[in-house]
């Protein structure tokens, strides 16, 4: 998978423009970024989350608020309401072992544990995780599959088409043990754009994708 993966960058690569720098959150600050932004557009998740840190500057203050309020702030993101009450636990979790919200913490732990911790607060799963350590100014090597990147590892045949998230997850990190947390940000948004792209769950152009010489086109 190895070979496959760094094949994959080099051809999408060609084929997208140069991607543009990636702004860094610290870890917190990502943690709550990640859990309102799943299945929503970054036109829509970025905004929504500027607004929620400019409503409630504190993360207490954040966490104390009723959860109808926190609702009503990241309206525009999908699942609004369980995102909403998900996010009220998370922050619950955090402050019980760590009151001052403060995640450099998980600089120091291996990158399987800093999962363990991580996935141990409700409303965390292992996508969640994920971006909080790779996306952060952690910059843990974490590889992040959200929903497009998993439907190009299952089409292409890197990953079983009944592979959720945990067991993709597990595959390519197994694959590219060694990968640095910059190439895995890299291999995240190339497919990613791929999977806005050429590759969409019902719009699918193989005809056009600089992958198809070697997808096994499983649809
Ligand atoms: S060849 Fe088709 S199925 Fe394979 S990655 Fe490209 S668009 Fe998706």
């Amino acid at each position: 998978m190895d070979a496959d993966l760094l094949y994959i960058v080099e051809r999408l690569r060609q084929r997208f423009p140069p991607l543009p720098p990636f702004p860094r959150l610290d870890p917190i600050s990502q943690l709550v970024k990640s859990l309102i932004s799943s299945r929503t557009k970054d036109e829509v998740s970025w905004p929504t989350f500027w607004k929620l840190v400019g409503l409630y500057p504190q993360w207490r203050q954040m966490m104390e608020a009723p959860v109808s309020d926190i609702e009503r702030a990241i309206a525009q993101v999908t699942f609004a309401e369980d995102k909403a009450a998900n996010l009220l636990l998370t922050l619950r979790g955090v402050a019980k072992e760590h009151p001052d919200f403060d995640l450099t913490f998980l600089g120091d732990m291996t990158v399987s544990d800093a999962h363990k911790w991580l996935q141990g607060l409700d409303g965390v799963a292992v996508k969640v995780a994920a971006s909080t350590l790779n996306f952060s100014t952690l910059n843990r090597p974490s590889f992040v599959i959200d929903s497009h990147v998993l439907r190009v590892l299952q089409r292409y045949g890197l990953v079983s088409h009944a592979a959720d998230s945990d067991k993709a997850y597990r595959a390519v990190m197994g694959a590219i043990p060694d990968w640095s947390a910059e190439q895995l940000i890299e291999l995240h948004r190339l497919v990613k754009k791929l999977g806005q792209s050429w590759c969409q769950k019902w719009d699918v152009r193989c005809d056009e994708c600089p992958l198809a010489e070697r997808c096994v086109r499983r649809i």
